[in-house]
C-alpha cells in the first residue's frame, strides 16, 4: 500500500479499479476523457487497450510530478513504454525501474495500479453505462440478414427432419425431396410481395420510396 491513497483527496468515483486509481492519483476529468476517447465517431477512437494505456499513462505522469520530477514532452509515454512494452529488452527495463526508484518513485506501487483493458471496459460499460453508437444501419441490415438466414436454415432442416421421421414411420411417403424456405413479406399500403432477402437488399418497398419524394 502507498501512502498516497491515506493521503488522497480525490474521491473515486465508483469501487472498481478505474475509480480507485483515479481517485488515489487524482486524475481528475478522468472519466470524461475515457467516454469521449471510446465513443469517438472518428478514426481515432481509441480502443479500451489505447484508454488503459491512457489510464496507466495518467497513473504514471501523477507519480512523476508527485516525486518532483521535471519531465518533458513525451516523456512520460516513452518511460511508460519502457516499462510495459514486449519489446523493449529485460534490460532496458530493469535500468528504467532503477532510476526512476532513485528519483522516489514508487514504481512497484504503480504497477500493480495500472490497469487492464478489461478493467476498463467493465468501468465504461459497467460503473459509467457508457456503450458505443449504435450500429450503422449497414450493419443492422447485415446482422437481420444473418439472423434470417440462420432461421431459414433451422426451419429446413427441423422440416426436412419431421418429414424423414414421419417417411421412417410409414406415417407420410415421399422420395427423395428438398425443403425451401421461403418468407414473403407483402406491403399493405400496395400489396406488394418481396421475400425478405429483396426487401432486405433494397431497403423499403418501392411505394414507400415514391411516397418520400
Ligand atoms: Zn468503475
Ligand atoms: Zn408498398
Amino acid at each position: 500500500m502507498s501512502e498516497r491513497s491515506t493521503e488522497s483527496t480525490g474521491e473515486p468515483s465508483c469501487g472498481c479499479k478505474v475509480g480507485r486509481v483515479a481517485g488515489e492519483y487524482d486524475l481528475t476529468g478522468l472519466d470524461e476523457e475515457l467516454v469521449t476517447y471510446w465513443t469517438d465517431q472518428s478514426e481515432d477512437r481509441y480502443s479500451t487497450r489505447d484508454l488503459a494505456a491512457h489510464v496507466n499513462q495518467r497513473i504514471l505522469e501523477s507519480a512523476l510530478v508527485e516525486a518532483g520530477l521535471q519531465y518533458r514532452d513525451g516523456e512520460v509515454e516513452n518511460t511508460y513504454r519502457l516499462l510495459t512494452d514486449d519489446d523493449v529488452s529485460s534490460g532496458t527495463r530493469v535500468q528504467t525501474r532503477k532510476e526512476l526508484e532513485r528519483d522516489g518513485v514508487p514504481v512497484e506501487d504503480i504497477e500493480s495500479d495500472f490497469v487492464s483493458h478489461q478493467t476498463v471496459y467493465n468501468h465504461l460499460t459497467a460503473c459509467l453505462e457508457a456503450s458505443l453508437e449504435s450500429p450503422s444501419d449497414e450493419e443492422r441490415i447485415e446482422r437481420s440478414r444473418d439472423k434470417l438466414g440462420a432461421l431459414r436454415n433451422r426451419t429446413s432442416a427441423v422440416t426436412a427432419d419431421t418429414i424423414e421421421q414421419l417417411d421412417r414411420n410409414d406415417v407420410l411417403e415421399i422420395g427423395e425431396f428438398d425443403v425451401l424456405v421461403d418468407v414473403t413479406v407483402t406491403c399493405k399500403d400496395c400489396r406488394q410481395q418481396y421475400t425478405v432477402r429483396d426487401l432486405l437488399e433494397q431497403g423499403g418497398c418501392d411505394c414507400e420510396s415514391v411516397a418520400d419524394d
